[in-house]
């Protein structure tokens, strides 16, 4: 099938020294192949970046980024994409959504579904302490996320002013600037020594995932989501860590109808990570807004 794009959002799994594709989206279908059946033309819909079945037992057990027949959608980035395994793959909205909330829509794509993955699968829930690690646009809509879970407490780590404001906004009670060991012992220090209940690491370099692994209590999570670059962990240390480890590409799929209605009964506006807009062909300012840390995250208008 083919959707014509509303909106498409910068990519942050690819390495910038390439054109880059893109795979977050959500847009008007345009056509549909003929073995689709739910999917129909004219209907506003949201994707992620793996094409799943919906219906394989990976899918059914929650895992649709794990599906047997899963593909990545890339090549959002352009005025017309398509998407496989359509009826598995994309989510309806109620109606054609206003101009103001297709950055809510679109956020929902990947990275809060991702952020939402984080805190689900560390089984956040009212009463308890999370840390988040990163403050890109994954790890503040996580703080979102775990806000919406119930967590009593959610520290946000960041150094930088205007993230720290969106991570308060979206629920961060405490922000810590530290990093490496010296973030470890400010978590400890926030939490009479003992370490949070869960941490979300998403940033994904070694210093983040130590600092994630070693500021979590026994017993604890730790949620990655960050893509790992060059990694390594000790089995030693992570075996008296006594921490539940978890991580992967976020199953966006099976989050995304609860995603959407949070967005469309305006309980949540996670479009607010969100802070440059450009159109479609100065693609590579945005790229560069990104890693100059000027934006949070950019939006293109094809
Ligand atoms: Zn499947």
């Amino acid at each position: 099938m083919r959707l014509r794009i509303g909106l498409v959002e910068l990519s942050r799994y690819y390495p910038v020294n390439q054109p880059t594709p893109g795979h977050e989206y959500c847009g008007i279908v345009e056509e549909v192949g003929s073995a689709v059946k739910s999917v129909r033309p004219g209907k506003f819909v949201i994707g992620s970046f793996f094409a799943s079945d919906n219906t394989c037992p990976h899918c059914s057990f929650g895992y649709q980024s794990s599906c047997q027949q899963r593909e990545f959608v890339g090549g959002a980035q352009a005025p017309l994409l398509r998407v496989p395994l359509a009826d598995g793959t994309l989510v309806p909205t109620p109606g054609v959504p206003a101009k103001e909330m297709i950055p809510n829509l679109l956020a929902t794509s990947d990275v809060l579904g991702t952020g939402w993955f984080a805190a689900d699968a560390a089984k956040v829930k009212p009463g308890m302490t999370v840390v988040v690690v990163g403050d890109g646009a994954v790890g503040l809509l996580a703080v979102l996320s775990a806000r919406q879970m119930g967590a009593e407490r959610i520290i946000a780590m960041s150094r930088h002013e205007k993230r720290q404001k969106l991570a308060l906004e979206f629920g961060a009670t405490d922000i810590v600037t530290e990093r490496g060991d010296e973030g470890v012992a400010r978590i400890k220090d926030l939490t009479k020594g003992a370490g949070a209940d869960a941490v979300l690491e998403c940033v994904g370099t070694q210093e983040s995932m130590m600092q994630a692994i070693r500021s979590t209590r026994p017993r604890g999570y730790v949620r990655y989501v960050g893509v790992p670059h060059g990694v390594e962990l000790q089995g030693e240390e992570l075996f008296f860590a006594h921490i539940h480890l978890h991580g992967g590409p976020a199953p966006v799929r099976r989050f995304l109808p609860k995603l959407i209605d949070l967005v469309w009964t305006e309980k949540i506006q996670p479009g607010k990570v969100f802070d440059l807009s450009l159109p479609l062909d100065q693609v590579a300012e945005g790229y560069r807004a990104m890693d100059e840390r000027r934006a949070i995250k950019a939006l293109l208008q094809p």
